[in-house]
């Protein structure tokens, strides 16, 4: 019952810190303290809350289970936009109707959806929101399969301190680091706090929540079990992960205890782009960063889909059984780069440490042969020598500039040379949820009927990036949906306190 709710609300002062100890209704537990908007999850989403729902005036607290603040905030950096001032000054001519019908052929998604058509309209909004919070935002750049026009728009952080701490700047709010939600309190149908748990040392205890809560605790895809819930094909695969190490799905046992619905949580992105850290193979995948021109085959040494498709979320679906390997031709070695788990374009201006092929071999990667005899390395790499009329054909197609089996347009600079031939092994990689908790277009939390649980708000990759739905099979630059959401949530939990009597 909301009157329960409405009658703790009160007005606190801007950048109010947390200390108040307003009373908890009667059949809540006793509550530590009481804030007006609690934040669960410090990655993008829950940044986003925090911020909005500080800068409306709320205080908040932000629950992280991690012991360092935002790790998600760091790694999530290319964002999708349409209409902003950087696609602007690159002349780039965009439209609404040309993002929302190239949408649907990105994610397979309606892209006139009204969930769609409102995140699309505020991509724009929220990178300018991120600018002036500290973000130094590149491009826009044309990610594979985008569509017609450049929209993914790249971050750097050029201040002090980490990515995290430059976006909260001077805001008032409170941290419980190593502090996890462990469920919801619930009061006549209401949340109206959490129950949290101090990972180190077992001490329980429950902090309220006037406004509400959002929960903002990332995706699910390092839970095997979640993950054979809803893609019972994905549990047969042996996956590498590029996604957080944090994505257990955090939230999914608070999203159960207050009956909240789903929406397309088989909807998981899988990439085939990766090959794991030789020194820590459970750690995030690796990315391949640099690549010359180069053909995806299997171990028939044919190929099995066009190149492009390389960077797309759903290639794991046309993975051949024994597997698949890029294969490209190296002038040197040196030039095909790939990344380490932690790197991120965000810090690249900081200079990340990059591996060079023979790098990453000298760490004893399993997944990289290298020789400058084709047939050697085709046979070392476990894939049939016919590979090598396969290129020999591609080749002639690239030289005279013809259509290749998958549609793609060639030209001469697509064809294979080098010196050395390198076959990396592809493993599919679990990469991000799109599909999620059931949200309305305010980030407000759904029964399954669609009806919202008052007092809780969800966002980022554990509604499947786009509130309210519409991610489709996924698309690359999700970190404006992440903020778009963050922000809604934070703001509705804040208004919600703020705004009682
Ligand atoms: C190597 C790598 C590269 C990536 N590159 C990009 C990129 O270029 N662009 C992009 O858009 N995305 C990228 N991503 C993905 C991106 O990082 C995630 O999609 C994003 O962080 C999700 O944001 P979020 O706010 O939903 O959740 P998260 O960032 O996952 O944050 C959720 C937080 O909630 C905490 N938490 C969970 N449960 C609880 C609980 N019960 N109590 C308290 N705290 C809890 C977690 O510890 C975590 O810190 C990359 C990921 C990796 C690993």
């Amino acid at each position: 019952m909301i009157p329960v709710l409405l009658a703790l609300g009160c007005s606190e002062s801007v950048g109010h810190t947390g200390t108040d100890t307003a009373p908890a209704p009667d059949t809540a537990p006793e509550f530590d303290t009481t804030y007006d908007v609690v934040v669960v999850g410090s990655g993008p989403a829950g940044s986003a809350a925090v911020l909005a729902a500080a800068e409306a005036g709320a205080s908040v607290v932000l629950f992280e289970r991690e012991t360092t603040l935002g790790e998600g905030v760091r790694m999530a950096s290319q964002a999708y936009g349409i209409l902003t001032p950087w696609q602007e000054d690159a002349g780039i001519v965009d439209s609404l109707a040309l993002a929302q019908a190239e949408w649907t052929t990105l994610t397979g998604a309606d892209g006139t959806a009204a969930s769609v058509t409102a995140y699309l309209s505020g991509t724009s909004e929220v990178l300018v929101w991120l600018s002036d919070h500290g973000v130094d935002i590149r491009g826009p750049n044309n990610a594979a399969g985008e569509g017609s026009v450049a929209r993914i728009h790249e971050f750097r952080w050029p201040g002090e301190g980490t990515s995290f701490e430059q976006l909260m700047g001077d805001t008032a709010y409170t941290a419980r680091t190593g502090v996890e939600v462990t469920g919801p309190v619930i009061v006549d149908g209401a949340v109206v706090g959490v129950e949290w748990r101090d990972v180190a040392t077992g001490e329980t205890g429950a902090t309220g929540a006037r406004g509400g809560v959002v929960v903002a605790t990332g995706g699910f895809l390092r839970n095997r079990e979640a993950v054979a819930e809803v893609r019972p094909d994905l549990a047969e695969l042996d996956p590498i992960f590029e996604t957080l190490k944090s994505s257990t799905g955090g939230g999914l046992p608070f999203f159960e205890a207050i009956g909240a619905g789903r929406e397309e949580p088989a909807n998981i992105g899988t990439y085939v782009h990766s090959v794991p850290d030789p020194r820590d193979p459970d750690t995030e995948a690796m990315i391949l960063m640099t690549t010359p021109a180069y053909l995806l085959v299997g171990s028939d040494g044919q190929r099995f889909t066009a190149g492009g498709s390389f960077g797309s979320f759903d290639v794991v679906d046309l993975l051949p059984a024994g597997g698949a390997w890029l294969v490209a031709g190296v002038d040197d070695a040196e030039s095909m780069v790939f990344s380490p788990p932690a790197y991120n374009w965000a810090n690249q201006d900081a200079g990340p440490e990059l591996y060079s092929l023979p790098a990453l071999q000298a760490l004893g990667s399993e997944d990289l042969v290298v020789d400058a005899d084709l047939a050697t390395a085709a046979v070392v790499a476990g894939v049939d020598p016919a590979v090598a009329d396969v290129i020999d054909a591609y080749n002639d197609l690239a030289a005279t500039s013809q259509t290749d089996e998958f549609g793609t347009s060639l030209d001469p600079t697509d064809q294979l040379r080098g010196t050395s031939w390198a076959f990396v092994h592809f493993r599919p990689a679990l990469a991000k949820n799109f599909g999620g908790v059931l949200t309305d277009l305010s980030s407000r939390v759904l029964t399954p009927d669609g009806t919202p649980i008052p007092g809780v708000w969800a966002a980022g990759e554990c509604v499947g990036m786009v509130p309210g739905g519409g991610s489709g099979r996924g698309f690359s630059g999700s970190a404006s949906a992440l903020y778009y959401g963050g922000r809604l949530a934070g703001a509705g939990a804040a208004e919600r306190s703020l705004s009682a009597p």
